[in-house]
């Protein structure tokens, strides 16, 4: 019973009571008992849905009750703001709860009057290498869905952080929360910590196949599931799902419910989610289509792109997709509907199974094979990832049970996806630090933060990790930390002499900003070639990338006439000018961005674009007889073609028609670049390069997606692009403008909207904003889109 917790603090047992808790679950019980109320480490291996996030509730709890300090770490930006909402339900009883997102380099200071923080591995990551004097304080840290260490991408930096943080505090109290996997006991091992590791769920799940017409269940029973004629399997089981049970006498025994659908792509998710919406349409009440219109009038406020519309029509019909190409307004709106039953059915991708925290009766995984560029084709999921998908199945409370199921496609697949999912055990997780790419920037912050002074030092710190307590192979960490040493040196991040390690001043600024250092070297040759070629800064009052040369057609691709139009500007304009693709370009290249892919057919249209604008570039252009390295460059070509649209204020929905993304792509294309231009100002000061006023100005325009002429007003809270033009077209140039000029013209560059004019002035510093009897004046036009 709640009542009966020790260590927590005194208004818990009535807060989770409030919440209809009121006994522990099994599997939170084992983790009490293991003491993670008194500050053992302790790892949780339990399925999804199994209430592992009240364990690291009580660890935090009991830990900031004795005066201590607490960080939960999540592995994706997406979920920090949710567990945040989870948390500050807290702050009635005085507990202070922050978030740390946003840019790398930020340093966090004022997250030192917290009790307990939330972050993602890399912010952390950043705020040790930056020296954030809290992180020292830390008494717990909590890791959510510890078993992502496995993944090449963003697992070493997690590992390598709880080394850290457990070097710093050798007290450290480390919870980590992890998904059924096959060698739970490997990381209670690397972590010293009791292990909790069980196959417990509130709700029981029955998982199996379908095929024909009919539900294989795992525990021998069939079920009859009709397909209609030329009705998909998936939209068949959605129609069951949806229809009540009814008993003899016509009383309904069960009511229709949800299903989440799990496919493998975005596009796909989007056009399933269309297709369904015929399915689910006729199951809708009146009320019910009356609700979602709303729903559905809120999703196209949130953007006014192609995949705003195609969601809203979708949520209109009683279905929705979710995909990480959704922005987060979008996200939140398609939860909520689905969380209050109005939406029936989420097609959703894998990387959003964590994302999605909403039971549904029924799970299905249409899709079990998924594109991988490494593998150079289709493979197969992970058991993991199948096991955590089908694992959202099931209301407690609600459903007798929850049913998964995956769809087979011949009776020769319906044993064989028994044998692969169904009664498969989850693979082990495996360390992926050991290679290059992770070590090349680990090692460096490493040795630049003081964690490691020599040789022998780094490798008994790097002893620490997942890796060292897997691997039987000694020698092999051994020669790639060789190698990235070398690496490190020939580039200048680093010095050896006599096995100790000293990061140079350029190697601390990278550490500090977060970059690989591979990234680093990219960008600081880049803008050396550019001096080499005489660049200099942009001269006062004129665009550092000039205006006609760079400026794209605003439809499609370049035409002929645009084509001898540039020509000639290009060779009007000033040579030594560094332009704004050239910069976007740059960035774009390095392993710190993730590039647009080019698509079938595309490469020739990049090829032409290359050839017209390559002394933009900077750096010489790889031979074509480098496949990859070619290659390469023409997806870097494409990503800042992207960047420049968007800084050359084109529409979002043409943004995202022309490079075949979401908004919420262009999004995190943006931000990352904001990211990288504001570490190559910083590099360009570091080895002594003019160019931090050029590299100023693209990052500011792409940061506000606007021509150059707009960079001042977008600047104003409040204004963005869309407005900045609208003001611009009024006759109002910039800031200072804006607190002199007429509010009625304001007004009508505003459309009328008085909230809005209001706002924007008062943010842009004049002494009294308010709107009060003022008309819009008429003769202001606001053509603009
Ligand atoms: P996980 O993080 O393991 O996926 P959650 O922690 O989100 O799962 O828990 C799933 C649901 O179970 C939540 O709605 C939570 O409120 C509820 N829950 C957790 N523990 C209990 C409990 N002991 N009794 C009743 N409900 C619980």
């Amino acid at each position: 019973d709640v009542a009966d917790l020790s260590g927590v603090p005194d208004w818990l047992p009535d807060h989770l009571r409030a919440d209809g808790i009121e006994a522990l679950y099994p599997p939170q019980a084992e983790a009490v008992e293991a003491g993670v109320t008194e500050g053992e480490n302790l790892v949780a291996a339990i399925p999804t849905a199994s209430g592992k996030t009240l364990i690291a509730e009580l660890a935090m709890l009991s830990s900031v009750a004795r005066g201590g300090k607490a960080l939960y770490i999540v592995p994706l930006r997406a979920l920090a703001s949710e567990k945040q909402s989870d948390f500050e339900e807290f702050e009635q009883y005085g507990l202070d709860v922050g978030v740390s997102t946003g840019n790398y380099e930020s340093e966090g200071g004022w997250l030192a009057d917290k009790d307990i923080v939330v972050a993602t591995s890399e912010k952390v990551d950043s705020l040790v290498r930056n020296d954030a004097p809290w992180i020292e304080d830390l008494t717990c840290v909590v890791t959510d869905e510890v078993h992502l260490v496995d993944d090449g991408q963003r697992g070493p930096t997690l590992e390598v952080t709880l080394a850290k943080l457990r070097r710093l505090n050798p007290d450290l109290q480390t919870v980590a929360l992890s998904a059924t996997i096959g060698n739970a006991e490997a990381l209670a091992t690397w972590l010293d910590a009791e292990l909790v590791d069980s196959d417990w769920r509130p709700i029981e799940l029955q998982k199996g196949v379908h095929y024909g017409q009919a539900l294989h269940l795992e525990d021998g029973s069939q079920q009859r599931l009709s397909v209609r004629n030329n009705e998909k399997p998936t939209a068949a089981i959605v129609r069951d799902t949806l229809t009540d049970e009814v008993d003899e006498d016509g009383t309904v025994v069960e009511e229709g419910g949800s299903t989440l659908v799990f496919v493998n792509s975005r596009r796909n998710a989007e056009a399933a989610a269309g297709r369904l919406a015929s399915t689910v349409r006729p199951h809708l009440t009146g009320a019910e289509r009356e609700r979602l219109a709303e729903v559905a009038e809120e999703i196209r406020d949130v953007s006014d792109t192609e995949t705003s519309d195609d969601l809203a029509d979708a949520v209109a019909d009683g279905a929705a997709f979710h995909h990480a190409g959704l922005s987060r307004g979008h996200r939140e709106l398609v939860e909520d509907a689905f969380r209050d039953r109005l939406v029936k059915v989420v097609c959703a991708t894998p990387t959003l199974a964590a994302g999605v925290n909403t039971p549904s009766r029924r799970v299905v995984v249409r899709d079990w094979r998924r594109y991988d560029g490494s593998a150079g084709g289709m493979a197969p999921l992970s058991v993991l990832e199948v096991h955590q998908m089908m694992g959202r199945a099931g209301r407690p409370g609600m459903d007798p049970y929850g049913e998964a199921v995956l769809i087979a496609n011949s009776h020769d697949e319906v044993d064989e996806l028994f044998e692969r999912y169904v009664w498969a055990d989850p693979e082990p997780v495996r360390s992926k630090l050991a290679a290059e790419p992770a070590l090349r920037t680990h090692i460096l912050a490493t040795v630049a933060s003081g964690f490691a002074r020599s040789r022998s030092g780094l490798l008994e710190f790097l002893e620490q990790t997942l890796y060292a307590s897997q691997t039987d192979e000694s020698g092999r960490l051994e020669r790639v930390v060789d190698d990235v040493l070398t690496y490190l040196q020939r580039n200048g991040f680093l010095e050896i002499e006599a096995g100790e390690l000293d990061a140079t001043s350029l190697g601390h600024t990278v550490s500090r900003l977060y970059l690989d250092p591979m990234s680093a070297a990219e960008i600081v040759d880049g803008l050396r070639d550019w001096e080499r070629r005489g660049g200099r800064a942009a001269t006062d009052g004129e665009a550092a990338d000039g205006d006609e040369p760079t400026t794209p057609a605003e439809s499609g691709f370049t035409t002929a006439s645009d084509l001898a139009e540039e020509a000639q500007a290009a060779a009007d304009a000033d040579p030594d000018d560094i332009s704004a693709l050239g910069l976007y370009h740059l960035v774009s290249r390095t392993p710190d961005m993730y590039q647009l892919y080019l698509r079938s057919g595309e490469r020739e249209d990049y090829e032409m674009e290359l050839f017209e604008r390559e002394a933009e570039l900077l750096g010489p252009t790889p031979s074509e007889y480098e496949e990859g390295r070619f290659e390469d460059w023409l997806s870097a070509l494409k990503t800042a073609r992207l960047l420049e649209d968007w800084a050359t204020e084109v529409d979002e929905s043409t943004i995202t028609d022309r490079y075949g993304v979401g908004p919420g792509d262009i999004r995190g294309k943006v931000e990352t670049a904001q990211w990288l231009l504001g570490a190559a100002e910083s590099l360009a000061s570091e080895v002594g390069l003019d160019a931090a006023r050029a590299v100023s100005e693209a990052r500011i325009r792409v940061e506000h997606g606007v021509r150059e002429e707009l960079v001042d007003l977008a600047g104003v809270r409040g204004v963005g692009r869309k407005r900045a033009r609208r003001l611009f077209e009024a006759g109002i140039d910039d800031r200072a403008a804006l607190r002199d000029a007429e509010k009625s013209v304001v007004l009508a560059a505003l459309r009328d909207r008085r909230k809005t004019a209001e706002n924007v002035l008062e943010n842009a510093g004049h002494r009294n904003p308010s709107m009060e009897g003022v008309e819009p004046a008429p003769d202001v036009s606001v053509d603009v889109e």
